[in-house]
């Protein structure tokens, strides 16, 4: 039999309801006794590392799922993480980033309902994670939810409350699961070694535009951190382009030695910022770094791990355009 890690972060999957609503207090050994059938296909160790919702997950949590798998990599031929839905999406593109090349199955999942509900998404979900750890076939960080295999780099909570709440975003999904068996649709294979990486920056932000943003909201960002993203509108740009107050501020910001990522607030299809007046100058003259099909969680967790490894602004620029789990599929610069 193979034998699984079942690792408990906390979330919905092991939420009781409390006065003040739901709270995660039940610990992975007491929510897979709801699913008596995952003993008989796998042996299973439970390790609770906290038991938080997911709102409050921090760079910091990652870092210690990443060094429990470490550290028990060579003894399981699986992993199955439990999370909360709501960052869930930013734990497995981080979890990509610290844990690359991973032949073995590093499945996210929880669920949109506690596991003793009446009607709960949570069992079929974890049933359908064991299936896929103890499969193999498909390996390296995924997420596991509502009958879908998304890569870690690619998944996005798009419904709040729906059980089909996850969807791969401009990526095809890895597979299905059905009846309890995975269906790979395909299999990305690693194209290096296994590397687990220690460290992550945190000083890392976002800025979504609205109409009438100001740019000192870009500036104050740039004063706190590393690295500023810009979620704008359609493939790209900033108000008035290189006639308006974004631009000084990037330029300068570039100046100082920061680093600036545009992206785009539309779901599917990513930036092209060279198309429009509004963004072409911000590429051809200011060189700064565009997000292309990436996620915003992958563009987040990516920099947070460059950043944690140099500073130097050209090594984060080959870093980010260097595709690490399929994150990243049309990038015209390398
Ligand atoms: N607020 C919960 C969390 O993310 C939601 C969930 O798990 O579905 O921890």
């Amino acid at each position: 039999m193979k034998r699984i890690l079942m690792i408990g972060t906390g979330g919905t999957i092991a939420a009781e309801m409390t006065e003040a609503g739901l709270v995660p207090e039940l610990t992975t050994e007491e929510f897979l006794k709801y699913v008596p059938a995952v003993r008989n296909f796998c042996e299973v160790d439970c390790l609770q590392l906290f038991n938080l919702d997911s709102t409050n997950m921090q760079p910091e949590n990652w870092l210690e799922i990443a060094r429990t798998i470490r550290s028990n990599y060579d003894d399981y031929d699986g992993f199955v993480v439990c999370h909360g839905t709501d960052t869930m999406a930013y734990t497995a593109a981080a979890l990509s980033y610290l844990i690359q090349d991973a032949r073995k199955p590093v499945v996210l999942t929880g669920s949109q309902k506690p596991i003793n509900s009446e009607v709960t998404d949570s069992k079929t979900n974890l049933l359908d994670s064991f299936a896929c750890a103890c499969d193999g076939r498909l390996g390296g960080v995924m997420v596991v939810f509502g009958g879908k295999v998304i890569l870690g780099t690619r998944a996005r909570k798009c419904y709040s409350k729906s059980f089909d709440a996850f969807a791969s975003i401009n990526y095809p999904l890895l597979g299905a699961v059905q009846d309890g068996r995975l269906i790979p649709y395909f299999c990305p294979q690693p194209q290096h070694d296994l590397r687990f990486y220690d460290a992550l920056n945190p000083h890392v932000a976002l800025l979504k535009l609205i109409p009438g943003c100001d740019a000192s909201l870009l500036r104050l960002l740039l004063s706190e951190n590393d690295a500023v993203i810009i979620e704008s509108f359609g493939v790209g740009g900033v108000p008035y382009g290189e006639n308006g107050a974004f631009y000084q501020e990037i330029e300068s910001a570039i100046g100082r030695g920061k680093i600036i990522v545009m992206t785009t607030q539309v779901q599917h299809e990513g930036s092209d910022l060279a198309v429009y007046n509004v963004g072409s100058r911000l590429k051809s003259r200011l060189r700064v770094l565009e997000a292309y099909d990436m996620t915003t969680e992958s563009v987040v967790t990516k920099l947070m791990w460059l950043l944690a490894r140099t500073k130097d602004p050209e090594t984060v620029r080959r870093g980010f355009y260097t595709p690490v789990a399929n994150d990243l599929l049309c990038a015209q610069e390398y």
